[in-house]
């Protein structure tokens, strides 16, 4: 291999590996974006990702983040675990947790016998 050949071949590693940085900043972005979307957060946060630490950062929270309550009457966004909106008093269904909680008492217990005792 020449001189010429192994510069090229550096050059293409190098290109290659921006190329991989670039679709992985770009990605976190967008999915970073999408899962701000879904969870009603703004999805403004993600100006963060100009710098890919940020990006990384940003995406991260949208996605362990829990989506916020949007009011039904006045639409303002308010914290999962509201009854009642701050702004306007107005109460909100029962969240879909607290029934399924509910449930998962009422189900039986499962039949566990005690076991039976030796000597
Ligand atoms: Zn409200």
């Amino acid at each position: 291999m020449s001189d010429n050949q192994a510069g090229a071949l550096v050059v293409f590693i190098i290109l290659f590996m921006f190329l991989i940085v670039f679709s992985i900043w770009g990605s976190l972005v967008f999915f970073g974006i999408r899962a701000a979307k879904q969870k009603n957060r703004s999805p403004h946060w993600m100006w963060f990702g100009l710098h890919p630490v940020g990006a990384l950062i940003i995406f991260i929270f949208m996605k362990v983040a829990q989506p916020l309550k949007i009011c039904p009457k006045c639409a303002q966004k308010s914290n999962v675990a509201a009854v009642v909106c701050p702004f306007c008093q107005t109460p909100f269904a029962a969240a879909p947790g607290a029934a399924i909680a509910q449930g998962a008492a009422a189900a039986p217990a499962g039949a566990s016998p005690a076991p039976p005792r030796t000597s």
